[in-house]
């Protein structure tokens, strides 16, 4: 006859072996020493592991894991607000740059109107003035917009290596 394997020793041993296969291996385990032993074996193993109890969560535990969360949280934050600082921000770079470019584009609306010439007349040399400082107007912006954009973002990278 043919022994049991250990897997089915350890069916045996924890109960969870049953139906025919089950009966059947406990007869066999009755009639023969070896398997008998075997199965004593694994039923004293079985009895002192269901004796195990989960180690004790460590008391700071909860305290800890917050604390992780919080620090997640914060990241998210300084991470979400670069991100609402940035769009408007982006808005006005966009606007500052069309508005230079707008403003580059003046002279040459001038000389394509040929219907309005005598207005352009007067107002081409105001416009012609007026490209320079506008000009450098857009360049201040986008100055002003980068500075704002660099300061927004140091605090987040200060903060992320603390
Ligand atoms: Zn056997």
């Amino acid at each position: 006859m043919k022994h049991l394997t250990d897997t089915q020793l350890q069916g045996l041993a924890d109960g969870t072996l049953r139906g025919p296969e089950g009966l059947a291996a406990r007869e066999h385990c009755d009639g023969c020493a070896e398997c008998g032993r075997e199965l004593t074996g694994w039923s004293a193993l079985s009895t002192r592991l269901s004796a195990l109890r989960d180690p004790a969560t460590p008391l700071d535990f909860t305290a800890t894991v917050l604390a992780a969360v919080e620090v997640r949280e914060a990241q998210l934050t300084s991470r979400r607000h670069t991100l609402l600082a940035a769009v408007p921000a982006a808005a006005l770079a966009v606007f500052a740059v069309v508005g230079w470019a707008f403003s580059l584009q003046i002279g040459k609306l001038v000389d394509d109107f040929a219907t309005a010439r005598t207005v352009i007349g007067v107002l081409g040399p105001v416009f012609t003035a007026m490209r320079l400082p506008l000009g450098i107007g857009a360049f201040v912006l986008f100055a002003v917009v980068l500075i704002a954009l660099s300061r927004t973002l140091r605090p987040t990278y200060a903060r992320v290596e603390t």
